[in-house]
């Protein structure tokens, strides 16, 4: 979906690396919290959250920044800096359902000693350590959440992958002592694997650096250049954007073009007895200074008591969504992609609107 914007800022945009440059496993931060987080990254994310006001990052803040392969191995850093290695028990993890379906792989995939996972936050009643992740807003609903379990011996970590203004309004600052941020969902770069975290303790980002040495001996250094551009490009284009409103921002535009996307959607689903959507509250944002709505990067389609399994009935239209069933909840649901190429979403709708299962009429 972001194709066009960034088409469109041409040769800004484009960064030249040459064959001697960025070759060391070591970069410009050596004595650094996280030794191979380059400077410019580091800059660019402390400056995008200052301006778009969305997460306390800033050096008085106390935060230290941890770039990963994406926020998907910063996650699994997190699990490993937060599970102590001498429990008897792994210690368990949970998010509420309907939860990202990649949490549930990303916990079992190892079959770790250290964590386990238990599903959904609602339903979690063991004694002992556990780990809640709080996605905000959230994958695959869009809702606005706060952890569900509430109990002393937990950890939270903050999933904010779609705390950006372009997909919710920006509320308040969050100040958390993990917060996941990717700019595969801020800028649409996701092929540049990069994310970052914003750790409180010093230890607990010692820990997740450590995983990253580990596992991948640090995080692409080219990507995190790109990454540092392109944060900083689009920091310039919202300062030039405050005093002069005619002028392109990355943010502005985006939510534009979801907000349009988001309309014909809640068109043809109204039109449609077979599947309806949630609606999303007005908040005030803070960073754009008016009320809006969420525009998440997923619609959360269910369908009606009559279509037992959605994902198949949409396949069988050439539609492709991941299941109800995949999120922790059930096969009514499924999730569609808000944010493919304007063909493709356009050919989604064209789609979606031919299929009329009444209540009444069954398949
Ligand atoms: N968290 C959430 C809530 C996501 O939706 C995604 C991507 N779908 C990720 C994390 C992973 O992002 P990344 O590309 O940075 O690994």
């Amino acid at each position: 979906m972001y194709e066009a914007y960034w088409r469109g800022m041409g040769d800004r945009c484009s960064l030249v690396i040459s064959g001697s440059e960025v070759m060391s496993y070591l970069g410009g931060n050596p004595g650094g919290a996280c030794w191979f987080l380059e400077p410019e990254l580091e800059k660019s994310i402390r400056r995008i959250h200052h301006l778009v006001g969305n997460a306390a990052a800033q050096a008085e803040d106390g935060g230290h920044v941890v770039v990963g392969t994406g926020s998907t191995q910063l996650l699994q850093a997190a699990l490993y800096a937060l599970c102590p290695p001498d429990q008897p028990e792994p210690t368990s993890v949970v998010c509420a359902a309907p939860y990202y379906s990649c949490y549930k792989e990303i916990a079992e995939l190892l079959q770790s000693k250290l964590y386990k996972w238990e599903g959904d936050a609602h339903n979690f009643n063991k004694d002992g350590p556990f780990i809640e992740i709080v996605t905000s807003p959230n994958n695959p609903d869009g809702l606005i959440r706060e952890p569900v379990v509430n109990r002393p011996n937990g950890k939270l970590i903050y999933d904010l992958a779609y705390y950006w203004p372009h997909h919710t309004p920006i509320t308040h600052k969050a100040d958390y002592d993990i917060m996941l941020f990717t700019f595969s969902k801020c800028t649409g770069h996701a092929g540049s694997r990069i994310g970052w975290a914003i750790v409180k303790d010093k230890e607990v980002a010692a820990k997740m650096t450590k995983f990253m040495e580990v596992t991948t001996i640090g995080v692409s250094r080219e990507s995190q250049l790109r990454a540092a551009k392109l944060l900083g490009i689009i920091c310039d284009d919202c300062q030039a954007f405050s005093t002069n409103t005619k002028s392109q921002n990355f943010f502005d535009d985006s939510k534009r073009l979801l907000t349009e996307r988001w309309d014909k959607l809640h068109e043809v689903v109204k039109r449609s007895e077979t599947f309806s959507l949630a609606k999303f509250p007005k908040d005030y944002c803070l960073f754009s200074d008016r009320f809006y709505e969420t525009h998440p990067a997923f619609a959360w389609l269910i369908s009606n008591n009559k279509v037992k399994d959605c994902a198949s009935l949409l396949r069988g239209h050439k539609i492709l969504t991941r299941s109800g069933n995949r999120f922790g909840a059930d096969a009514t649901y499924v999730r569609v992609s808000m944010l493919g190429r304007e063909e493709e979403f356009n050919l989604f709708l064209e789609r979606l609107s031919t299929i009329k299962i009444g209540i009444c009429n069954g398949i």
